[in-house]
């Protein structure tokens, strides 16, 4: 069995940016010597998630609308009250959709749908510098 790691850096935009990783993370797969296994995508930190979905501007709208119902801005969290940095609801958001996910590979290939992208949700109320490790577990030829 064959571990393979790589990290993926990028500059992110304040307020529930989403960027489109897939072509990233193949190319990372591409890099690797595992053909059969598993992809792990993760990102290091609590205001941002990791996502599957059809990178469309029409469904990324419906998605951030999604989320502003599920966890508001402009409500009051108590995050907020003990730290002051305003970030309570990029804390919650990021906790319901989650710092990871997890591809199977077969033959070389992510296992993706035809319009399914892999897509990093920053919810900070700032813009960040974003680390996403990959690490691909399997076996190789
Ligand atoms: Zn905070």
């Amino acid at each position: 069995m064959l571990i393979q790691r790589y990290e993926i850096f990028l500059k992110t935009s304040a307020r529930t940016d989403m960027i489109d990783l897939t072509g990233q993370v193949q190319e990372k797969l591409d890099k690797s010597e595992i053909t059969n296994g598993i992809l792990l995508v993760f990102v290091p930190g609590a205001t941002a998630s990791l996502t599957t979905i059809e990178y469309e501007s029409g469904v990324l709208n419906d998605l951030a609308r999604a989320i502003e119902r599920l966890a508001p801005e402009g409500i009051n969290y108590e995050h907020d009250l003990r730290w002051g940095d305003g970030n309570g609801y990029s804390h919650v958001r990021a906790a319901l959709l989650k710092p990871s996910l997890s591809v199977p590979v077969i033959d070389g290939r992510l296992t993706l749908g035809t319009w399914q992208q892999i897509v990093l949700l920053d919810f900070d109320n700032r813009p960040r510098e974003r680390r996403i490790l990959i690490q691909v577990i399997g076996e190789g030829n």
